[in-house]
């Protein structure tokens, strides 16, 4: 009988990735509503308050780039789950070790492959 540390529960593999699907979506959402850079909405207010205020924008742009990026590799190993690949390596095709899926449930290759290229 297989110990909880070598299967892979993909039920409950699904369901965290839907749900850290959904919440990077929202977040998404909010960053993609905060206006251009350049443009004057929501700055001037607070006389001073200007130069704090442009480099959170810049910061929060950051993060923004990098919720994509995590929302590309989750929407995929949701592709995974779909067909039936999931826990599988997506460049070598070796069998994701499952404590690895745990932390990480949107993992699409084993420790020993590089992420694709994009
Ligand atoms: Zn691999």
């Amino acid at each position: 009988m297989p110990s909880e540390n070598d299967t892979v529960d993909v039920a409950a593999a699904e369901r965290a990735l839907r749900e850290k699907q959904a919440d990077l979506e929202q977040r998404l959402g909010r960053f993609s509503a905060i206006p251009e850079r350049g443009s004057n909405l929501g700055f001037g207010k607070r006389i001073g308050d200007g130069t704090i205020e442009a480099v959170d924008r810049l910061n929060q742009i950051g993060v923004g780039t990098r919720l994509e990026s995590r929302l590309e590799r989750v929407e995929r190993a949701l592709e995974k789950v779909e067909d039936g690949t999931y826990g599988t390596c997506d460049v070598c095709g070796d069998a994701i070790d499952p404590r690895r899926l745990k932390v990480a449930p949107e993992s699409t290759v084993c420790v020993a492959c590089p992420l694709p290229a994009r």
